[in-house]
């Protein structure tokens, strides 16, 4: 069993007696990449009540910071104004692109809060008090069309590369809010600049980019309108992750089913 984080690519050929490959995170693209990884392995990837959990608050707090206008508060305070906006609270309707293992966390705590919430994954799935789209059913422009709020957590697969686009964003009517929590590799990020300034979106959070560190000279770091967290959404718990991949090797050795199964055809 190899346990693995953006290991260099083609570096698991040195272990050809590798029957399992565990990512250290939720992420896999540095797994599915390697071209040494192929179908007679098994891919697994952490699944843990706890990087949901940090999920969840991380959204929450987006979500509410949008919703509440607090924005708006941070430039009036900066001209000393004593300024209402109006309306006080923005009325909300947040979709979620991605409903797997984080996107149903979160759809969950937003729920709680009260906030309208649906989902859009590949295949059409139920889920008891959750509208979910599917790309099978329903087309993503349409999806976009119902909502102000879009949460991405889709995992980087070559169909999600890039997938928030100005051609898809234009979608979301006037004013909306973008989160991306899922991949930096998933947003055009010139396009988003474009959209910021006609208006589309009104303020992005973003935790994930196309290159990380964030380079310097970037020009989200200076538009007031772009919220940045270092990639720390959710961080994989180490303890509880040491616990799972123990399961795991447990589970291999003695030839019980693997948890938290990854299929390296679809990618996630
Ligand atoms: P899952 O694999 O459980 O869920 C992925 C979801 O994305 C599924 O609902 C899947 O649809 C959907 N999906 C995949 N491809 C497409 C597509 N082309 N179009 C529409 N929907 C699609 O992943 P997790 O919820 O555990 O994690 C999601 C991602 O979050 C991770 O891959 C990682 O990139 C990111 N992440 C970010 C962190 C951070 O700190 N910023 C921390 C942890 C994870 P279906 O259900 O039909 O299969």
């Amino acid at each position: 069993m190899l346990v693995v984080w953006k290991h260099p690519e083609n570096a698991s050929a040195q272990f050809p007696n590798v029957q399992l490959i565990s990512s250290l995170g939720a992420g896999v693209e540095h797994i599915i990449k390697d071209p040494a990884i192929t179908s007679k392995h098994l891919i697994s990837r952490i699944v843990d009540p706890t990087l949901a959990h940090s999920m969840q608050k991380h959204v929450l707090t987006c979500v509410l910071h949008f919703h509440k206008q607090w924005p708006f508060y941070q430039v009036a305070k900066q001209n000393g104004q004593w300024a209402k906006p109006n309306p006080i609270e923005r009325p909300i309707k947040v979709g979620i692109l991605g409903v797997g293992a984080l996107g149903q966390a979160v759809t969950k705590i937003l729920q709680t809060v009260g906030f309208e919430v649906i989902g859009f994954s590949r295949k059409p799935k139920e889920i008891p008090n959750f509208t979910v789209w599917d790309s099978e059913n329903h087309s993503l422009p349409s999806f976009l069309q119902e909502i102000n709020v879009l949460l991405s957590l889709l995992p980087r697969t070559p169909q999600t590369e890039g997938i928030l686009s100005y051609e898809l964003l234009r979608n979301l009517p006037k004013g909306s809010c973008l989160i991306n929590v899922g991949r930096g590799a998933h947003l055009v990020e010139d396009d988003l600049l474009k959209l910021l300034e006609e208006g589309t979106i009104d303020q992005a959070y973003l935790d994930v980019f196309q290159e990380e560190p964030l380079p310097t000279s970037h020009p989200f770091w200076s538009h007031s309108h772009i919220f940045i967290t270092p990639h720390t959404a959710s961080i994989t718990h180490q303890e509880n992750a040491a616990k799972i991949i123990a399961d795991n090797y447990q589970r291999l050795k003695t030839g019980g089913p693997i948890r938290f199964e990854v299929q390296l055809d679809r990618g996630y």
